[in-house]
């Protein structure tokens, strides 16, 4: 692109040297001086221009903190700290440095606040739509990684706050639950935890395929979002179903032993021996149908 090499010389002067990144950016590759002590947790996600977001609408800057925001959630899924990140971007032909700047500034508006990283990435123009990805390693720095396979029957179902109605907004600006997941962790009562992208409907069946349980949400239990309200008002569909089934919540869902006693998180039902995903609502248990999470942007 032109001004690439603008652009690669403002991010290096953007970057702070430290113990944790002993090399100044511009080689190669990044280096890091990893804890051995530490797990390495890697993952990867991207943000397609009128998929995840509408570059006609929304300021590359909420974009880079939607596409970091995104890999952070997956370290509290998983009870880690993210530790750094690399992103690429597959800019459209002529936006400019400004705009790719807004980009960075996105991506580090989300990082920061938990010490995560910037420490390499590649730019490129092309006659496409605006792609981003960013790659996360997360540390697990004295909690084990919490996985989606170890539900049991007997267990309590939880979410870490109300859910429905993201498209609103707040699937660009919602916070990552990092710091909650390992107070969670920490109490050693949770079996299995993920981040809501795609649906309390939908992502509660991984949780159970990969335990081999069914469940049951009790509806009068599940916390419906203000914004859940708000977009039922707009389209007429009730908000318990936008709460079920709409996505990009990133809220934790996660089974435990236990009642965790953890300010914020509520209990929305139980873990059961026999397959089936059941809703309960005035004293009728139906199937809870996973509904396809649409992004209508
Ligand atoms: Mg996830």
């Amino acid at each position: 692109m032109p001004g690439e090499f603008d652009l690669i010389d403002w991010i290096r002067s953007q970057h702070k040297p430290s113990d944790f990144v002993p090399v100044p950016q511009g080689d190669d590759l990044a280096v890091l001086k990893w804890d051995a002590a530490d797990l390495l947790l890697v993952g990867v996600d991207q943000v397609l221009d009128g998929v995840h977001f509408d570059s006609a609408v929304h300021s590359p800057r909420l974009i880079g903190r939607k596409v970091m925001n995104r890999n952070l959630s997956d370290c509290a899924a998983m009870a880690c700290l993210p530790a750094a990140a690399v992103a690429t971007v597959a800019l459209p032909r002529g936006v400019g440095i400004d705009y790719a700047k807004e980009l960075y500034r996105g991506l580090r508006d989300a990082a920061d606040p938990f010490d995560c990283r910037l420490v390499g990435g590649d730019t490129a123009s092309w006659d496409g739509r605006l792609a981003c990805t960013v790659t996360v390693l997360g540390r697990s720095a004295g909690v084990a990684p919490i996985q989606r396979g170890g539900a049991k029957p007997g267990d309590g179902i939880y979410v870490t706050g109300p859910l429905g109605g993201s498209i609103l907004g707040r699937h660009l600006t919602f916070a990552p639950r990092v710091h909650l997941a390992r107070e969670l962790a920490r109490t050693r009562l949770v079996t299995a935890m993920l981040d809501l992208s795609d649906g309390l409907s939908r992502d509660l069946r991984h949780i159970c395929s990969q335990s081999g349980v069914g469940a049951t949400i009790d509806a009068d239990a599940v916390p419906i979002h203000a914004d859940a309200l708000e977009l039922s008002r707009q389209d007429g569909r009730d908000p318990l179903l936008h709460a079920l089934h709409d996505g990009e919540d990133h809220e934790l869902l996660f089974t435990a032993s236990a009642d965790p006693d953890v300010r914020g998180v509520v209990r929305v039902g139980t873990i059961t021996a026999d397959a089936g995903i059941w809703l309960l609502r005035g004293g009728v248990r139906e199937p809870l149908s996973a509904e396809g999470w649409q992004h209508t942007l």
